[in-house]
């Protein structure tokens, strides 16, 4: 039998012309020499750099475009415009696999409560000036009663306990997961999530004094209880069932961790049966 037909390989198609542009518009976007807001040159300018023709071009700032890398608007004079946020393309996957029943409301509400979780226990190891933007946040929580300013600031409060934790790979599937879950929860229930400003402040002032006071464990478990508290409703009611065990058996698994560092700072040894 020839060789090709047991070959599990197939043959490899050089690489197109769009997909040159594509990487090098990647490479200087995400490395911050073409800055968010900044404009590419026109098709025109940009056949002659690459020495391509406009069709592939024009393919290449649909890939761009798709991949959350730039946004085009057909007339503008200023030229496509750079955006630099991938999270955009991840965003795209995780809509496509909601609207095919691949993923759920509740798996993307796990994801956010792990990340956030682990975010809040990095941010609290982290010096205290980097909480700054965290602690402004809050300050300006706390002065507003406008509503939608509110909601906005909400969310930018989370993202900055995101920011605190250094973690950049972090705060990139938090922005790709924030706008799916939004739209798979307004989608399902009609309406958007509601949840009193009294309730949020209180639980917000425990995650950043948690932070602050460099308390880890306490940190996660007041995003933990917060997210929880914030998502618990909105979901169906097998979901609700799933989503009280996973918390309450993290939050067991914490506190027995948290028996072991203090038995262990008290010098005696703690085994994990003790704790339960
Ligand atoms: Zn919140």
């Amino acid at each position: 039998m020839p060789f090709e037909t047991l070959s599990p390989f197939a043959k490899v198609r050089s690489t197109r012309a769009h997909e040159h542009i594509v990487e090098q518009l990647q490479d200087l976007i995400l490395s911050g020499k073409l800055p968010a807001g900044s404009r590419l040159p026109s098709e025109r300018a940009m056949m002659t750099e690459f020495h391509v023709s406009r069709p592939t071009v024009r393919e290449a700032l649909r890939v761009a475009e798709n991949m959350g890398l730039i946004s085009v608007r057909p007339g503008d004079p200023g030229g496509p415009k750079v955006l630099g946020t991938p999270s955009v393309g991840i965003s795209r996957v995780l809509d496509g696999m909601l609207h095919a029943g691949c993923t759920s409301t509740l798996e993307l509400v796990e994801m956010r409560i792990v990340l956030d979780c682990s975010a809040a226990t990095l941010a609290s190891m982290q010096p205290r000036d980097r909480l700054a933007t965290l602690r402004d946040v809050y300050r300006q929580m706390q002065n507003t009663t406008e509503l939608r300013e509110f909601a906005d600031l909400d969310l930018k409060f989370h993202e900055a306990v995101i920011l605190a934790s250094g973690n950049r790979i972090f705060h990139l599937v938090f922005q790709a997961l924030n706008e799916p879950i939004r739209r798979s929860i307004e989608s399902s229930l009609g309406t958007s999530m509601n949840h009193s400003r009294e309730e949020t402040l209180r639980h917000h002032g425990a995650i950043v004094e948690a932070i602050q006071s460099g308390d880890g464990s306490r940190a996660a478990s007041a995003v933990r209880s917060h997210l929880y508290e914030f998502y618990f409703p909105v979901l169906k009611s097998q979901e609700r069932v799933r989503l009280k065990s996973f918390v309450q058996a993290i939050e067991e698994c914490g506190l027995s961790e948290c028996e072991e560092v203090r038995a262990k700072r008290r010098g005696c040894h703690v085994s994990r049966q003790d704790t339960n």
